[in-house]
């Protein structure tokens, strides 16, 4: 996954750091993985809303260092979650971008029809 470098940036500080360490201290458990009856221990810290999303840094560096956008999880889960991600992301402009183009031709058609009842005598 590309980062960009206010993320870069924002995680490499002590802040993330302790952040991190307090979180992965208050959830051992991977939450995933107990949401789906296992028990693993928790390795990383996911951000629910991704943090290169955020249009300003202010914005990232909210998202970055909100304890409620944070998950504890497994690497595998981590992983998993983040591929999940991509897929819908790209699963919803497919469907938006199919939505359009079928507007389209819709609104192309319904015009054609009226253009040929026109000429019709
Ligand atoms: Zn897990």
């Amino acid at each position: 996954m590309a980062k960009d470098k206010d993320y870069i940036q924002l995680i490499n500080t002590t802040r993330w750091k302790q952040l991190r360490k307090s979180i992965l201290d208050a959830y051992p458990l991977c939450q995933r993985c107990q949401q789906e009856g296992r028990l693993t221990a928790a390795q990383e810290v996911h951000h629910i809303r991704p943090v290169e999303e955020a249009i300003t840094y202010a914005d990232k560096m909210q998202r970055m260092y909100d304890a409620h956008n944070l998950q504890a999880l497994c690497h595998d889960c981590h992983v998993k979650t983040h591929t999940e991600q991509g897929r819908c992301g790209r699963e919803a402009t497919k469907k938006r971008n199919e939505k359009q183009v079928e507007q389209v031709i819709k609104k192309f058609f319904d015009e054609g029809e009226d253009e040929d009842r026109g000429p019709v005598f």
